[in-house]
């Protein structure tokens, strides 16, 4: 029972029936070296075996699950994943499901791990939240050593005359301390690091200068995890990581700091995903990482490539709401990948929906206000125009909408009938379903209209062409995707906009967005559907490793910090058993 145990728990109760991972792998016709067991319950799947086997075979059906602009009552994006995963199953289907690997960071901090919630969880969930198969340690390792290049390189440039540095068969890359771009990362929430002075003490201890940590899931390498298509074009990625400029303010690569091959070397397990499981023993695919600043926050294209070949339906998540995540897998992931997505979800619960209407926010540590507790047919009502803005741009992609009503105990059937009543006007199937109490018994009723939006056909299109000039890509999102009426550019940005239009690399680069997931504008406190409003771009930065020119249309934090009352404190061992107590 989901309202007398904690997540964890759960997830701890079923991991003791749970399926080896030999077990899934025979249930989804893999051949013995395509499954790579790390231990008996999650295994790495040989991503080149598979797809050069099955290569002919015709996709699965895709379907991607977003979300309304998230509140602090959360919508329960990754417990309907799940819960939708679940469902599929108890229709028979062969089903599939792909999220992110969660970070070190906010699963010891407040966030918790998002292996979803209830009844409808990605397990073994300790397994999940604490590191998995090494995958971040491997970027972790692959970044840092970009960075150790980078600073032994300038040490030994400020030691060595030309000539010596010639001996040594080096030529002088001539970095400027003060445009060094790339910086230290470690996987966890530590604000402490952000400014760093390093390199202190004698000339042999390294060049003194500023420096700073992100968080490990922010890294490029990272990002380049989760577009590659294969080792040829994630190597091919990393060489083209833009670390610093030199003193004539040309780009410096890890390719001319010759370490490019070496970091891809720790990157040849990761690249493979990981197969874990549901509650009720579906797969699961867990591959790259969720950050959706300057990445596009999505488990990976393998992952999808994959299982798109070993199910007939393939159910993934974009981070936050269908502003950003969605948008950027639109753009982007199926612009690396090719895949065409069947159908999109948009997960709502109608407390949230309540928040947007004009509900009063609620304060973290403070008690829920009263009126999300009682019926309140207007506020859904209000609400409900964010959610038919997502509808809407979910139509803009050519692909069907279904919208998930994830339900609490609060609802009422008269606010369920509302939301039911305007997104079916607008042209959405709209499903009720109780997978985080039920499980997948719970979730028939979504499923159902999943497999019934996944039949009907669909006109899938990008929102721009890779030929569209960056200020009109820009505009179409703020436009048809935020419902902005404009763009404003800072200065800085302007004349960042003009050198960029003028690169011929645009051609194949992404438009990576950062913008506040908590409202569709840029502005966090603005719920609903703001109208009238210009998007003011500050910023635009150039990974051009991942493949991305991301406009900045906020504030980017590259190393949240840890508050005062993290998630460890609660997170201890059983002595007796040896598990992980309290990671949720
Ligand atoms: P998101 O992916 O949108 O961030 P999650 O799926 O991770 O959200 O869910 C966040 C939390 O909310 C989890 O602890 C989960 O157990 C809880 N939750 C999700 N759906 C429900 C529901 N229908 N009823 C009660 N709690 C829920």
């Amino acid at each position: 029972d989901p309202t007398k145990h904690a997540d964890w728990e759960i997830a701890q109760e079923a991991e003791t029936r749970m399926k080896t991972v030999y077990q899934i792998g025979e249930e989804l016709g893999l051949e013995k070296e395509e499954l790579l067991p790390y231990g008996h319950y999650v295994a790495k799947l040989d991503y080149r075996r598979i797809l050069d086997r099955l290569g002919d075979k015709s996709d699965g059906k895709y379907v991607d699950v977003t979300a309304i602009t998230p509140t602090p009552l959360g919508e329960g994006k990754s417990t309907s994943a799940m819960g939708l995963v679940q469902g599929l199953g108890k229709r028979n289907k062969s089903v599939i499901g792909a999220i992110r690997q969660p970070s070190g960071g906010p699963t010891m901090n407040i966030k918790g791990s998002a292996a979803g919630g209830g009844l409808a969880q990605c397990i073994p969930l300790n397994e999940f939240s604490l590191g998995l198969t090494g995958d971040i340690n491997a970027i972790m390792n692959a970044h840092n050593l970009g960075m150790v290049a980078l600073t032994s390189r300038m040490q030994h440039e400020a030691n060595y005359t030309d000539e010596q540095l010639a001996q040594r068969n080096l030529k002088r890359l001539d970095i400027h301390p003060k445009k060094v771009e790339f910086r230290w990362i470690i996987d966890f929430c530590a604000q402490a690091l952000r400014n760093i002075t390093i390199g202190i003490g004698g000339k042999a201890d390294g060049f003194t200068m500023q420096s700073s940590f992100g968080i490990a899931v922010s890294s490029e390498i990272m990002a380049i995890l989760a577009v590659a298509t294969d080792l040829a074009d994630m190597r091919r990625r990393i060489s083209k990581i833009v670390v610093a400029y030199d003193k004539q303010d040309r780009p410096i690569t890890t390719a001319d700091l010759e370490v490019d091959g070496a970091m891809t070397a720790w990157m040849v397990q990761a690249i493979n995903p990981n197969l874990m499981q549901t509650l009720e023993g579906q797969p699961v695919l867990v591959h790259a990482g969720p950050f959706a600043n300057i990445a596009i926050g999505q488990s990976s294209v393998i992952a999808d490539r994959v299982g798109l070949k070993l199910a007939d339906y393939n159910v993934t998540e974009s981070g936050f709401g269908a502003d950003i995540g969605f948008e950027k897998f639109w753009n982007l992931k199926c612009r690396y990948s090719g895949n065409k997505p069947n159908c999109a979800v948009i997960v709502a619960t109608i407390r949230a929906l309540k928040c947007h209407g004009g509900a009063p926010i609620p304060v973290p540590g403070k008690p829920m206000p009263a009126e999300y507790k009682n019926e309140n047919v207007g506020w859904v009502e209000a609400g409900t125009q964010n959610l038919l803005h997502h509808i809407e741009t979910v139509k803009k992609a050519g692909i069907n909408p279904v919208v998930c009503i994830n339900a609490f105990y609060t609802d009422t059937d008269n606010e369920i009938k509302a939301v039911r009543r305007l997104c079916e006007a607008a042209g959405a199937r709209v499903a009720l379903s109780r997978h985080w109490e039920k499980g997948g018994d719970g979730a028939v009723e979504f499923a159902d209209a999943v497999i019934d939006a996944c039949e009907e056909p669909n006109d899938f299109k990008f929102l721009y062409d890779l030929d569209t000039p960056l200020d009109k890509r820009i505009e179409l999102i703020a436009k048809e995707v935020y419902g902005a009426d404009g763009v404003t550019y800072s200065a800085d940005a302007a004349a960042k906009l003009k050198r960029l239009s003028a690169d011929p690399d645009m051609a194949t680069m992404g438009t990576c967005m950062v913008k506040t997931h908590l409202s569709l504008s840029h502005d966090p406190k603005v719920k609903g559907v703001p109208k009238g409003w210009t998007l003011p771009v500050g910023d635009i930065l150039t990974y051009k490793g991942a493949g991305f020119v991301v406009p900045v249309a906020g504030t980017i934090s590259l190393m949240p910090g840890t508050g005062s009352d993290p998630a460890y404190r609660r997170v201890d061992v059983d002595l007796e058993s040896g598990r992980v107590t309290g990671v949720f």
